[in-house]
């Protein structure tokens, strides 16, 4: 079961995701996890993507799909791979496609988490104050939400003609959201 989590920032894809990898054994690939990471390392790759994050701007599709390509071994001993955060462009959809192909799997569904603008920024204004992280602040979060809706928002249409794409209700609580995807998942592999 290869799962794209679909959403815009603190759309809650984390938090479900978690939950997948503690309940189903499903491995977590989460380009923001990764970039977070090689900050903290310090490497030459965070020294270079620090300021994009810091920002809330969309690192280069290589990047990314470097990074995705290099954890994509892991997730065959696994019940599955959950894609968090990746793709977020239609290149980095059309990579993620022919990595997999090389494999012999594909992506087999798409969850979009839908939550609207205003609840969104209700969510992060709380977010703010505890994250600690740097691009949780109103002006990142503002650039984060127009990447999304700009670059991001348009690979709906690329999963939904390929007939990948389930939508849940966002806004319903953590649990409903769960079981929204635990339906769609069992849909999906029966
Ligand atoms: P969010 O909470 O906004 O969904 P993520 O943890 O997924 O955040 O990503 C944090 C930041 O990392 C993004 O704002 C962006 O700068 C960078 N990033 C993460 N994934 C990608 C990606 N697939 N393509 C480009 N940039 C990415």
């Amino acid at each position: 079961m290869n799962l794209i989590l679909f959403g815009p920032p603190a759309a809650g894809k984390g938090t479900q995701a978690k939950r997948l990898v503690d309940g189903r054994g499903m491995v977590q690939l989460s380009t923001g996890d990764m970039l977070r990471a090689a900050i903290a390392s310090k490497s030459e790759l965070g020294q270079k993507v620090e300021g994009i994050l810091q920002r809330g701007e969309l690192v280069s599709d290589e990047i990314v799909v470097a990074l995705i390509e290099e954890r994509l071994p892991e997730t065959e001993a696994a019940a599955g791979a959950i894609f968090d955060g990746f793709p977020r462009t239609v290149a980095q959809a059309q990579a993620l496609d022919a990595m997999l192909a090389g494999r012999g799997k594909q992506i087999d569904l798409v969850i979009r988490l839908k939550v609207d603008d205003a609840e969104l920024m209700k969510r992060i204004a709380g977010r703010f104050a505890e994250s600690g992280r740097p691009d949780d602040n109103p002006e990142s979060f503002k650039v984060r939400l127009d990447a999304y809706n700009s670059q991001t928002a348009p690979l709906l249409p690329y999963y939904r003609d390929q007939g990948k794409l389930v939508e849940v209700d966002g806004m319903a609580s953590v649990e409903e959201v769960a079981a929204q995807i635990d339906k769609a998942l069992g849909a999906a592999v029966s």
